[in-house]
């Protein structure tokens, strides 16, 4: 019988989906869990029994209103978007790239963002089965905005990604590159600010100003991956397009009550943010003072380190590290540029001084 499943998939799924992998996640168990940008920070006991309240008063056997209405408003508000935008939703920014995807689909249309970055963005071009086109960054991940440039003057993409800052480099590219690459695109080109809240720079203030942009958000990298809520921000004549590629009722009613409750509540995200804004300034000379290892410039709650040696040098170090306890995310085996790179999420205090420790070890 599975023999036969196997034959008749072979047969009608896509060769694409046949040939690729699936987004893989580490099994974190027991494991100081490093590996993905999540904030380390749980909610305060105080407010955590205030949303436990929220949850059971929740109509769950009621749809969502797949408006959303007073989690959008709320989000134009504490986000700070400027009259005349609005936001629309998705399951984890993840779902925003999806969307946004599928509704520029056209036939022999584009993709391009610089590479390294979210996987995401190529991803999704291959299953709409568009082109993908990733300019590659400097071996020092700077951005060749020229390079870029004369790219798209070729390519005439539909869509450009440009994570500001990037993942997974953790830099954030010149804004004066950026805004060359947004007034010369011929088409839209979406800043994904899923980690400005480390940043400080953003291009929300400036949608006004740029009828070819939009500007995707998340609330994952501050306390609330797990509800998986994801936001893009822009002028109505796209956000109108995107919404019709949209699943209706994509953001659950647990998911809407409880980041209302939090939102209204941002003073204690923030606070949490800020540590982790400190923990990242702390780490790093610490890194530094490690020998073979390189620590690059971030914007963002991660660090991207690579370790010296020769090939295989940083998966050693990545095994060497987990088996004392710790979880970070190994891109050997990825793109070239990142050959024996490890990223490293910022943890609490006590998470960076085991991480540390491990690393230390990991490189001797
Ligand atoms: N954009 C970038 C640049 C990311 O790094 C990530 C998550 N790692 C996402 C988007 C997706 O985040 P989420 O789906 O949790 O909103």
């Amino acid at each position: 019988m599975s023999a036969d499943a196997k034959a008749v998939a072979a047969r009608v799924v896509r060769p694409e989906v046949l040939a690729m992998r699936a987004y893989e996640v580490a099994d974190a168990d027991g494991l100081v869990k490093l590996d993905v940008m999540e904030s380390p920070y749980r909610l305060p006991d105080g407010l955590a029994q205030e949303v436990g309240q929220i949850v059971a008063e929740v109509a769950m056997n009621r749809y969502p209103v797949p408006s959303a209405t007073k989690l959008r408003a709320l989000l134009r508000e504490t986000m700070q978007v400027p009259d005349g935008c609005d936001v629309l939703l998705g399951n984890g920014s993840d779902e925003c790239i999806q969307y946004i995807t599928a509704a520029l689909a056209r036939e022999g249309a584009v993709v391009m963002a610089p590479v390294p970055s979210f996987a995401m963005f190529s991803m999704h071009a291959l299953l709409f089965r568009l082109r993908f086109v990733g300019m590659p960054l400097r071996a020092d991940f700077s951005l060749d905005a020229d390079a870029f440039l004369a790219a798209m003057a070729k390519e005439r993409p539909a869509l450009v990604w440009i994570a500001f800052p990037n993942n997974p480099t953790g830099n954030a590219f010149p804004v004066a590159d950026i805004e060359r690459i947004v007034r010369a695109a011929p088409g839209l080109v979406v800043i994904d600010e899923a980690y400005q809240p480390f940043a400080g720079a953003t291009f929300m203030p400036r949608l006004a100003e740029f009828p070819n942009m939009v500007v995707m958000r998340t609330v994952s990298k501050i306390g609330m991956a797990g509800l998986r809520l994801g936001y893009v921000c822009g002028r109505p004549e796209w956000l109108d397009e995107f919404n019709k590629t949209r699943s209706p009722f994509n953001i659950n009613v647990l998911t809407e009550a409880v980041a209302i409750k939090l939102l209204r509540n941002k003073k204690v995200l923030d606070a949490q943010a800020a540590r982790v804004l400190e923990e990242r300034e702390r780490l790093r000379p610490e890194l530094e003072r490690i020998a073979g290892l390189e620590v690059f410039p971030s914007a963002a709650n991660f660090l991207l380190v690579r370790v010296a040696g020769g090939a295989g040098a940083g998966s050693r170090a990545f095994g060497r590290i987990r088996a004392q306890g710790v979880l970070v995310k190994d891109f050997s085996g990825g793109h070239p540029l990142l050959e024996n790179c490890l990223r490293l999420t910022v943890g609490t205090p006590e998470e960076n001084r085991i991480l540390l420790a491990a690393m230390r070890e990991a490189v001797k």
